[in-house]
């Protein structure tokens, strides 16, 4: 069979109601996985994920939950046992921002990033260690983000969080490589999404000018690099962080 297939399998894509995680759901289906698309808040926008990866051939199911409570993970590993079985596949996505300069950032917004950001991928990490482990094979990948290999003004929060998914990371591949299971980072830079629609206009013509490829990135190009992660092609790849940039990080 096709390497890049994932006919059969099962994946866990937290924050998948919209932006970058619809388009790895969207992917991961269209590759033949069945799909448990967790998110936090739009009803609405989880059920347009859902009927898309329906309509690239997938099973799709929802599971709603806040990844920063290990209670509300657990549900969600749940809800992924009784539709399809065990997860092959384990995408840590979801993630927040709460911008401000570190004088200005109150402790609660520095711990509400910590908590989705990092502690949402520890608590999913940890519940996927044993099905996982049990099959002797599995998939994680946790998006990062640029900003957490260089750090950026007004982002202490998210920065921290971000690299700390990077250490994250290399520690889970290096516990987990015994039992077949890779664990790696994808590390996006200026992607068009919800998330950065906000930014002013001045910061996105700044950004622009530091991409050698000249434009933003769009969900698909992480999509595409993540469904990669997860295939047999990648079964050597493990404790990397790989950067979706368009060069910006160079
Ligand atoms: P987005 O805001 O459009 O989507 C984030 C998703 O996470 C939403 O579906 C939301 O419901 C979900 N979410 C938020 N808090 C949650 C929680 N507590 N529990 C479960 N789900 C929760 O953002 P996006 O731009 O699609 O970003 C997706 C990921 O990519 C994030 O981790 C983000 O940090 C990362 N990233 C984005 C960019 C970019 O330029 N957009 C760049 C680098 C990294």
């Amino acid at each position: 069979m096709n390497n890049i297939m994932l006919t059969g399998k099962t994946a866990i894509v937290t924050g998948g109601g919209r932006g970058i995680g619809r388009l790895i759901c969207v992917k991961l289906a269209e590759r033949g996985a069945n799909i448990v698309i967790n998110y936090a808040g739009n009803d609405k926008e989880a059920e347009l994920t859902r009927d898309l990866c329906q309509l690239a051939g997938a099973n799709a199911v929802l599971a709603k939950g806040d990844v920063s409570k290990m209670k509300a993970c657990e549900k969600i590993f749940e809800v992924c046992e009784k539709s399809f079985g065990p997860p092959d596949i384990l995408i840590n996505n979801a993630g927040i921002t709460k911008d401000n300069l570190i004088l200005r950032m109150t402790p609660e917004d520095f711990d509400a990033v910590i908590a989705v950001n990092l502690k949402g991928a520890f608590n999913c990490i940890k519940l996927a260690f044993r099905p996982m482990g049990k099959k002797r094979s599995g998939r994680i990948v946790n998006i990062s983000s640029i900003v957490g290999i260089g750090g950026n003004v007004g982002q202490a929060n998210y920065a921290a969080s971000k690299a700390g998914l990077i250490g994250l990371t290399k520690s889970a591949a290096k516990e987990f490589a015994k039992r077949g299971i890779t664990v790696n980072a994808v590390a996006p830079g200026y992607i068009e999404t919800d998330m950065t629609a906000g930014l002013s206009d001045e910061l996105k013509n700044e950004m622009l000018k530091a991409i050698p490829l000249a434009r933003p990135g769009k969900g698909e190009d992480v999509a595409s690099l993540v469904a990669f992660l997860c295939s047999e092609e990648a079964s050597y790849i493990t404790g990397q962080v790989i950067c979706v940039d368009g060069g910006m990080s160079v």
